[in-house]
């Protein structure tokens, strides 16, 4: 057992960079994660702000609505989801009602403000990064600031960049689960080293972790080569996600314990923050 195995969990403000809040959660009348529950669930895992996005859009506009929301510390980041149902899940990318859709929302902005972002979105074929609807869409982004949440492989990361005005120097890309098919680290390096903007999400990510619940030796030392350049997330995608939120938050403060200090803070909150411009939490406020 190394150092690492025996370092303390980290302990200060999470930023959970990738969760859902979708009708099957709560509907707005009824659900097995009604807004108190997974508010608490927030609230005991020490998570004071998160990325809210959901099918469809309105779990994320009742997040950013309740004064419940503020009273238990939690920051709201609303992105505009691209599903409607999951249906859209499929044909989002040369759907021209979807990019109207994201058009009406983005004026209409939420209780919590504008929103910041679009996504997630998946690709299960990389090549259709070239739809005509993923191209405005990218176009958007770079231009309006929005941060996009993307669930693709490592070649749409590229497609994607390619479809920006600024051939991908100036999108700021939230990759979720960075590759969750385990694009190799190497390359996860050199698309990093390629896009400055380029941020990677790890929940799921496979390789991550290794036996003794610390981070595995390659991903350790592109953590430190890349220290502004990670967040975490809990993926709330099935309501199974919310009965282990706790758990799955506990998970990350233990390898982000095994970290220096200060990139922990990095990854668990610093990094989403200035993406947004977040302010710090209150200190001594609720954990
Ligand atoms: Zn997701």
């Amino acid at each position: 057992m190394g150092l690492q195995a025996h370092a303390a969990d980290y302990s200060g403000p999470l930023f959970d960079a990738h969760l859902h809040y979708n009708e099957e959660a709560w509907d707005g009348k009824t659900g097995p994660h009604p807004p108190a529950d997974v508010l608490g669930r927030m609230h005991k895992s020490g998570v004071r702000a998160i990325v809210a996005n959901s099918r469809p859009n309105t779990g994320s506009l009742t997040l950013a609505g309740l004064p419940q929301t503020r009273e238990a510390g939690v920051a709201v980041v609303p992105f505009v989801r691209l599903y409607r149902n999951r249906a859209d899940y499929s044909g989002w990318f040369a759907d021209e009602s979807i990019y109207t859709m994201v058009q009406t929302e983005l004026a209409r902005g939420t209780p919590a403000g504008p929103y910041r972002g679009i996504g997630e979105f998946h690709l299960y074929d990389s090549a259709n990064a070239d739809g005509p609807v993923a191209k405005k869409l990218m176009a958007l982004s770079e231009e309006r600031d929005l941060v996009v949440l993307a669930h693709v492989d490592d070649a749409a990361i590229d497609l994607l960049m390619a479809n920006t005005p600024s051939k991908g120097r100036k999108l700021r890309l939230i990759w979720a689960h960075t590759g969750i098919g385990g694009a190799p680290v190497d390359r996860v390096d050199a698309l990093f080293a390629r896009y400055p903007g380029l941020v990677g999400e790890l929940s799921y990510r496979p390789g991550l972790v290794c036996d003794d619940n610390q981070l595995c030796p390659a991903w350790r030392a592109l953590l430190l080569k890349y220290p502004t350049r990670f967040v975490i997330g809990s993926d709330t995608w099935v309501n199974q996600r919310w009965q282990h939120y706790e758990s799955l938050m506990a998970g990350y403060r233990t390898w982000l314990g095994g970290l220096p200090a200060d990139v922990a803070r990095k990854v668990a909150w610093d990094n989403a923050a200035g993406l947004f411009g977040t302010p710090a939490p209150a200190p001594g406020a609720a954990r």
